[in-house]
């Protein structure tokens, strides 16, 4: 008979690393951040009709310090670019980034240059999310599945680190 079946009921094993996954999973603090027009449907997000505070995240933060989630809303110009950074280097790890809409994740319909063609240039990113601009509730499905992403990420690796994993990890397969 294995260890769970011989416990009384009411016991629940698990292990240091996933119940740190399922806590942090429901409590992502965003950094206040808005580029472009993508940003307003994330302000629309975090309103009462779809309520991001279901999701554990209601409160963005006006200090990168406090805040573990960039959630990159519209394009980023160059002079920007070196701003961005320096907020995602603020940021303590463990951090994630959702990249959101089009032009966040590929310079979209702004092919020029003065737009960055793509946020992953200047930032490692968890998520993409296309759309122009996403819809609110896209952005919440986008904030799921980074939930379930850090729900099941190890503990003390941080994105850069995870992406320097998965690029060894693509390059070796
Ligand atoms: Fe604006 Fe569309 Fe670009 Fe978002 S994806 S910043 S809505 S042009």
């Amino acid at each position: 008979m294995g260890l769970e079946e011989s416990l009384p009921s009411g016991f629940l094993l698990s292990t240091v690393e996933q119940a740190a996954g399922w806590v942090r999973k429901a409590s992502v603090f965003p950094a206040t951040f808005g580029l472009a027009c993508c940003a307003f449907e994330l302000m629309a997000a975090g309103a009462g009709r779809y309520d991001l505070a279901r999701f554990g995240m209601e409160v963005f933060r006006g200090s990168p310090r406090q805040a573990d989630l960039m959630i990159v809303a519209g394009r980023v110009s160059q002079k920007m670019a070196p701003v961005l950074r320096q907020i995602y280097d603020q940021m303590p790890n463990p951090k994630w980034v959702i990249s959101m809409g089009v032009c966040a994740s590929s310079g979209g319909m702004f092919n020029n240059y003065a737009i960055v063609q793509g946020v992953d240039h200047i930032v490692p990113v968890d998520i993409y999310l296309p759309g122009c601009p996403p819809r609110p509730e896209m952005l919440m499905d986008a904030i799921l599945k980074l939930h379930e992403k850090i729900r099941t990420s190890k503990l003390g690796v941080n994105a850069e680190e995870a992406a320097r994993e998965a690029e060894e990890a693509a390059r070796t397969a």
